[in-house]
């Protein structure tokens, strides 16, 4: 098969689809792979990294898209990559259509096989293909929340670790999924004291398990929330209910109870945030000041860290992207339910529940 990978077009979008290192396990698989030439640059690979690893380079995307039997890539299509989509072929990507009906008419009209990377999952329930970028952003949240804190950014002049004689700051995660365990993991291997609070007792039995002497765990009730917050030097925002908008859990009345200058980290802003006074901010401008709280509320966290989390990416979708190159989207599916559950949209029609009931359109 050959696979194909452009620049990702998007705005702040410094990720690439494919690594050197799955380009190169695609060739040894036999397949034919061709990367837009700079693809890899923001993530660190240059266009030598995938000629050494066999891949061919050619100048635009319409090179790429015009080749490729199947495109990997990062983002959803940008409506000048959906023009260049055709029938047939396989387009292996984040799409999140749910909320993009433009995109999923395109989609619908190009006659490709569209293989959504946020619908892919495994055994146990979860979503492997989401799970490295709630890890990526887990671990950054402790580290913007850290810079945040700082004086210069308006913020209380906590040190995480604090030093000997005086104590380190206090960290509060709301939600201990992929995202709050390892931001708490993180944020105590800062030195930080940190309290993880979750609704799933199943989830806070694992948390006391797996963690006990690294941080604390305690059900989440509004009262606790309220009560543990107002403690707190820094609250990282990384509840979840899937298929829905992020409660609110601290409202703006609320602000003034919270300590002058501590930090909220809403790492659920990307499904509308879980502060009242949340709204999505940009890598350029991440940070501002409601009553005196500091709020860092960035839509695309990993972004930020666009190596680790292309390669982070590459390692969760290789071997999809693999098992759909050498058995064809139709094999591969029927093998594997967990990557059928990815596919979105095919020959014209919308294939995935969800979507569907979410645009009015029948699948
Ligand atoms: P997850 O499903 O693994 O974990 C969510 C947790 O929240 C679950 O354990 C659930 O029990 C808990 N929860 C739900 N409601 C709660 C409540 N009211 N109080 C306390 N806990 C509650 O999800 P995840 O992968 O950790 O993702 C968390 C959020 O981070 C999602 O909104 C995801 O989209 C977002 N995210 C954002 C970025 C970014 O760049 N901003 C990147 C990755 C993920």
């Amino acid at each position: 098969m050959h696979i194909g990978c452009p620049t990702e077009i998007k705005p702040q979008e410094f990720r690439v689809g494919l690594t050197p290192n799955a380009a190169q396990e695609a060739v040894n698989h036999g397949h034919t792979v061709t990367v837009q030439s700079g693809a890899g640059n923001g993530a660190g690979f240059t266009d030598a990294d995938y000629i050494d690893a066999g891949a061919a380079i050619v100048g635009t995307a319409a090179e790429v898209f015009e080749k490729a039997d199947m495109v990997v890539k990062v983002k959803e299509p940008q409506p000048k990559e959906r023009k260049m989509l055709r029938e047939g072929q396989i387009l292996f990507t984040y799409l999140h259509l749910a909320p993009d009906p433009e995109q999923t008419k395109d989609l619908m009209e190009s006659g490709a096989t569209c293989i959504a990377y946020e619908t892919v999952t495994d055994d146990r329930g979860g979503l492997p293909l989401l799970a490295p970028m709630s890890e990526v952003a887990g671990r950054l949240a402790p580290q913007v929340g850290a810079w945040t804190l700082q004086k210069a950014n308006g913020g209380r002049g906590v040190l995480m670790g604090g030093v000997p004689g005086v104590g380190p700051a206090r960290v509060l995660v709301i939600g201990g999924g992929v995202v709050g365990t390892h931001a708490a993991r993180i944020a105590a291997g800062m030195g930080a004291d940190v309290t993880v609070l979750d609704r799933s007792l199943p989830r806070l039995r694992y948390l006391d398990d797996t963690f006990g002497g690294v941080f604390k765990n305690s059900y989440a009730s509004a009262g606790s929330t309220i009560e543990l917050a107002r403690q707190a030097d820094m609250v990282i925002g990384a509840v979840l209910i899937p298929g829905a908008a992020a409660p609110k859990l601290i409202s703006r009345a609320q602000l003034s109870e919270l300590k002058p200058g501590a930090a909220l980290v809403d790492v659920a802003i990307d499904q509308g945030g879980c502060f009242e006074t949340s709204k999505a901010t940009t890598h350029e401008n991440p940070i501002y000041d409601v009553d005196g709280i500091m709020h860092y509320c960035v839509a695309n966290m990993p972004g930020a860290v666009a190596r680790t989390s292309t390669i982070a990416l590459g390692n969760a979708t290789m071997p999809f992207m693999l098992a759909l190159a050498d058995k064809g989207w139709r094999q591969a599916c029927e093998d594997d339910p967990h990557l059928l559950n990815g596919l979105n949209v095919h020959a014209g029609n919308l294939t995935y529940y969800a979507v569907g009931k979410a645009l009015g359109i029948d699948v």
